[in-house]
């Protein structure tokens, strides 16, 4: 089955004016990708399930400094969809969303953003378009170390399962859930480093 790309990342640098700069490409560190193990914040340990998604976080402008995207980051919908379920995660709120795409075992694709503030009156059984704002970047300094960033999933999921029970824990079930590479659904320029970023260097110096 091929599925036609997200314009995400048209929508993610208008909104946002990531551009103003000159934009080059996103800019993903070790613990950043789909299936990475490892954590890229704090002490840079084990994560307790592979990265079920991407974090977009940093980019290169077009003189070759790295930026970091920053709180309150408009996140658009990557595909036209209807709202499935929003709940809270250790960072702020996810939100599920359900296209209109169906694989031959009757699994429906999910989008799902994670540590976002929803935009006001976002509620389950909206229909959203894609490039239309669900949700800000959450504050996550104010839980944790970790710099804002935008995570997708890109999931499968059975129709039949119930919306409500949809959690981070039934997302990492196999047998419900198929994890897909979110950047094999979106049309983004992009560089992979190896070396480790110290998300301590893009924290503002303390007073
Ligand atoms: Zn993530």
């Amino acid at each position: 089955m091929t599925i036609e790309k997200s314009r995400f990342h048209q929508f993610i640098i208008k909104q946002n004016n990531f551009d103003r700069l000159g934009f080059e490409n996103w800019v993903f560190y070790p613990g950043m990708l789909f299936n990475d193990h490892h954590k890229w914040w704090s002490d840079a340990g084990i994560r307790r399930q592979p990265h079920e998604g991407v974090d977009f976080c940093f980019y290169r402008d077009t003189t070759g400094g790295i930026r970091t995207i920053g709180y309150k980051t408009k996140i658009p919908a990557l595909y036209d969809g209807r709202v499935a379920h929003i709940h809270d995660d250790f960072l702020g709120k996810s939100i599920y969303v359900q296209h209109n795409t169906y694989d031959e075992r009757r699994h429906a694709l999910f989008t799902i953003y994670g540590h976002t503030i929803p935009v006001n009156g976002l509620n389950t059984g909206d229909m959203v378009s894609e490039g239309n704002i669900l949700a800000t970047t959450a504050n996550v300094r104010e839980h944790a170390r970790i710099l804002p960033h935008v995570h997708i999933t890109v999931a499968w999921i059975p129709v039949s399962f119930p919306h409500e029970r949809l959690t981070w824990k039934m997302i990492n079930a196999p047998q419900i859930t198929t994890l897909c590479n979110p950047l094999e659904f979106i049309d983004c320029k992009f560089t992979v480093e190896r070396e480790w970023v110290d998300p301590e260097d893009y924290f503002p110096a303390k007073d």
